[in-house]
């Protein structure tokens, strides 16, 4: 492990990841029901995907950078990762250069067992964990936020594997959508807060747990219900057995799931991303009417919007950017210089529908401002007459710390710049984001409760629904950093 690697992490100063996580138990084709379930959930990580499975009691784990597709989809899949118990993993990191030892699901033999996990979140008091942990003893093969879980179960004084994981889990603050995986159990923990989504399905029998519906769906099983926040669920061979681990309070689920990060065909939270994704472009086009003659999408992400943006405005709908389905999200690119060719790569103007026409661009979010600024230039340089921004999310003001990769806030464009500027740096004619209280009704809310806000929007509002106990260490006292050089 490269010093360069350390300072890399140090520097960003926290983890990033995107996941998908995945599991089943008891069931003859495990491995590959979850190889195919982890290819459903591609868009919520794509550096590296891992599967660790379970046959009587002998683990079985590979972990690849790459996508699922470059290395789970051959037919040996289950003769390689034997068993009928198994828990998959998509990663999406920033963590400095590739680092296979970060990609999950973990593994560690404690003195009860095997134990296996997979995370979807963050752990924000994981770096003041790891060092009372490294103080004690504990020796980390990884940089990976979710090692500390490993750690504290394995050194539990608890006796049994559930006490173990029990205390554990309460021992963590952040986000925590988990999977895991022990000789005879498959168990499922959200966050007190259900911040990320975890849902339960059935496949002829077999208890299924993953991130989201879609992952349900590639396989033909049946949606079950969602883990609650705050549950613990353990599957045996005798069923599923619920516990609460955590005090009751609220749930804060996360909004950017569904305005970005789920799938559209996906129900997260008990509600249809589609369905939420059109009802904000209708609360837009009420908001922030356009003087347009034609609302176009820019695909995938902003079509579901654009859609509700031009019923909700009777104007007519077209597909005037097209996308090249063979490049990755733009966002996910390592550097700036990557990620402008990125755009261009990805998105071409449809001249046939734009030339002449007063134009309604809608996007889902603006974050660095790349998109935006390579978009507008795109379509007016295929004829558009004006061009009108329309974002189906409030500024994305604040960094995520709970699981979505967001950049730091300094190089979030919202944070420095107001509208008029963002406007003027995107070249367009008018620009309009949706309200946050907009964001809330299309999520089935009144408006946002400022007293106990409803979901978790913490990068449109910047506040936090939990303590973020690394960085208020991290912010003024660099050298509590997680990670000191090595010695
Ligand atoms: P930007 O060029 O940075 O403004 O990128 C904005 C676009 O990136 C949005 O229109 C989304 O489609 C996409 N996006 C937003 N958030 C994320 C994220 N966390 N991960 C990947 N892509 C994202």
């Amino acid at each position: 492990m490269s010093t360069t690697r350390l300072y890399d992490i140090r520097e960003d100063d926290r983890f990033h990841d995107e996941c998908g996580v995945f599991g089943v138990h008891r069931n003859g084709g495990a491995a590959a029901l979850t190889a195919l379930g982890l290819h459903a959930l591609q868009h919520r990580g794509q550096e590296a995907a891992g599967i660790v499975s379970c046959n009587g009691g002998t683990f079985h784990a590979e972990r690849h950078m790459g996508l699922v597709s470059d290395n789970f989809t051959s037919a040996d899949v289950i003769q390689r990762l034997k068993g009928d118990c198994a828990i998959g993993h998509n990663r999406y990191s920033t963590t400095g250069e590739p680092a296979l030892h970060n990609v999950q699901p973990l593994f560690a033999e404690t003195a009860v067992g095997g134990f296996a996990v997979a995370h979807n979140g963050n752990i924000t008091n994981a770096r003041k964990l790891r060092s009372s942990l490294r103080e004690t003893g504990s020796i980390f093969q990884s940089t990976s936020d979710t090692e500390v879980l490993l750690h504290l179960l394995a050194t539990s004084p608890k006796s049994s594997m559930i006490e173990r994981f029990v205390d554990a889990v309460r021992q963590i603050e952040g986000a925590f959508a988990l999977v895991a995986l022990t000789r005879s159990m498959l168990i499922g923990c959200r966050d007190a807060l259900g911040i990320r989504p975890l849902v339960i399905g059935d496949f002829e029998g077999s208890f299924i747990l993953t991130s989201e519906t879609c992952a349900l769906d590639i396989i033909g099983a049946r949606y079950v219900r969602d883990v609650e926040p705050g549950e613990m669920v353990i599957i045996t061979e005798s069923g599923i057995e619920s516990l609460r681990p955590f005090p009751d309070t609220a749930s804060r689920f996360c909004l950017f799931e569904y305005v970005y990060f789920a799938r559209p065909d996906s129900a997260v939270g008990g509600l249809d991303v589609y369905d939420v994704r059109k009802a904000i472009g209708a609360e837009l086009a009420r908001e922030a009417p356009a003087p347009a003659d034609v609302v176009i999408p820019v695909p995938d992400s902003g079509t579901p919007a654009a859609i509700g943006y031009a019923e909700g405005s009777a104007l007519p709908f077209d597909l005037g950017i097209i996308r090249n389905h063979y490049v990755g999200r733009t966002f996910i690119e390592p550097t700036d210089q990557i990620r402008h060719m990125g755009v261009k790569l990805k998105h071409n103007a449809n001249r046939a529908v734009i030339a002449g026409k007063r134009v309604v661009l809608v996007d889902d979010s603006i974050v660095r401002g790349t998109t935006s600024l390579k978009i507008v230039q795109m379509v007016r340089e295929a004829g558009a007459t004006e061009v009108h921004m329309r974002i189906a999310s409030p500024p994305t003001r604040d960094s995520c710390f709970y699981g979505v990769n967001t950049p730091e806030k300094s190089k979030l464009i919202a944070s420095r710049m107001d509208l008029d500027a963002l406007s003027r740096y995107i070249r367009v004619d008018s620009l309009a984001f949706i309200s946050i209280d907009g964001l809330y009704r299309a999520a089935g809310e009144q408006s946002r409760d400022p007293a106990k806000p409803q979901y978790c929007d913490a990068c449109f509002t910047g506040e936090y629904p939990t303590t973020l106990t690394d960085r208020a260490a991290v912010k003024p006292a660099p050298q509590l950093s997680f990670l000191e050089p090595s010695h």
